[in-house]
């Protein structure tokens, strides 16, 4: 089955909207000047404020899909700071980003309430990017895969494998992110099929055959290339890498190369 692969930026905290603009100009040129082949989907995932500005750029035709990088579990209320998910569907954002280790590891998010968000946002038709990861305690102590089926059982556990089809998911190892330590190939290789695998026992085999699996941490344009020839990496969620338009598009070109025509 042929995956569409992703490459996705998470700009984290960073960015104002006039940034946001500027790194939106910069792709343009790039763009211009070297167009992405077809069969590669870009997007990025800005902080709240600056989500309007990218979607007037995406209107005015820069490829891009809007992705949030966070979404409360439910969709009105008393919930002082918080963003819903109609809120950023009506902004222009066509996926979120739930469970990412930072929220799960500054924010206190546990599986159940990533479950209940991945249940709200699936349910009100904004596909998720599902992350889950082990620490580097866990992989030493030879729970990687434990860690892993339990994350992505437990955060699919509130839906129905028929209303997932288009679910994302992103292995980030929680020790790869931000630090410049990438995981090794063979690392990467065998965590995204055990992903593949477990997903096929919860959703069925042509499902996980269809399910795109996403690499994250330390993703960077000279190892992008090595990273993305691992048959089961279906793309890449990039931090840092991603907040300059240049080295964000390189690492979409050299995942765009690996793609199938
Ligand atoms: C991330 O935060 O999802 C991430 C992968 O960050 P970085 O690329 O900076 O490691």
């Amino acid at each position: 089955m042929t995956r569409t692969p992703l490459v996705a930026g998470n700009w984290k905290m960073n960015h104002t909207p006039t940034q946001a603009a500027a790194w939106c100009d910069a792709l343009r040129a790039e763009l211009a000047a070297d167009e992405l082949p077809e069969g590669i989907e870009l997007g990025v995932a800005p902080a709240f404020p600056a989500l309007p500005r990218v979607a007037a750029e995406i209107e005015r035709g820069l490829p891009l899909t809007l992705i949030a990088q966070n979404a409360h579990r439910e969709l009105s209320g008393a919930f002082t700071g918080e963003v819903s998910v109609p809120m950023l569907l009506d902004v222009g954002c066509r996926r979120v980003i739930l469970g990412h280790s930072e929220r799960r590891q500054l924010f206190g998010e546990t599986d159940a309430l990533i479950a209940r968000k991945v249940r709200t946002a699936v349910d009100n038709h904004l596909p998720p990017i599902l992350c889950i990861g082990e620490t580097e305690q866990e992989r030493e102590a030879g729970r990687t895969e434990v860690v892993l089926e339990q994350q992505l059982q437990r955060g699919l556990a509130e839906v129905a494998p028929e209303a997932l089809d288009d679910l994302v998911v992103a292995y980030e190892p929680v020790w790869a992110i931000g630090t410049g330590r990438v995981a090794t190939s063979d690392q990467v290789a065998a965590a995204h099929a055990f992903v593949r695998a477990t997903y096929a026992a919860i959703a069925g085999a042509d499902r996980a055959a269809g399910l795109r699996i996403l690499y994250g941490g330390s993703v960077k344009p000279g190892n992008a290339a090595e990273l993305a020839a691992i048959g089961d990496v279906d793309g890449f969620l990039v931090g840092g890498a991603s907040l300059e338009a240049e080295s964000f598009l390189a690492i979409a070109r050299a995942m765009a190369r690996t793609a199938p025509s």
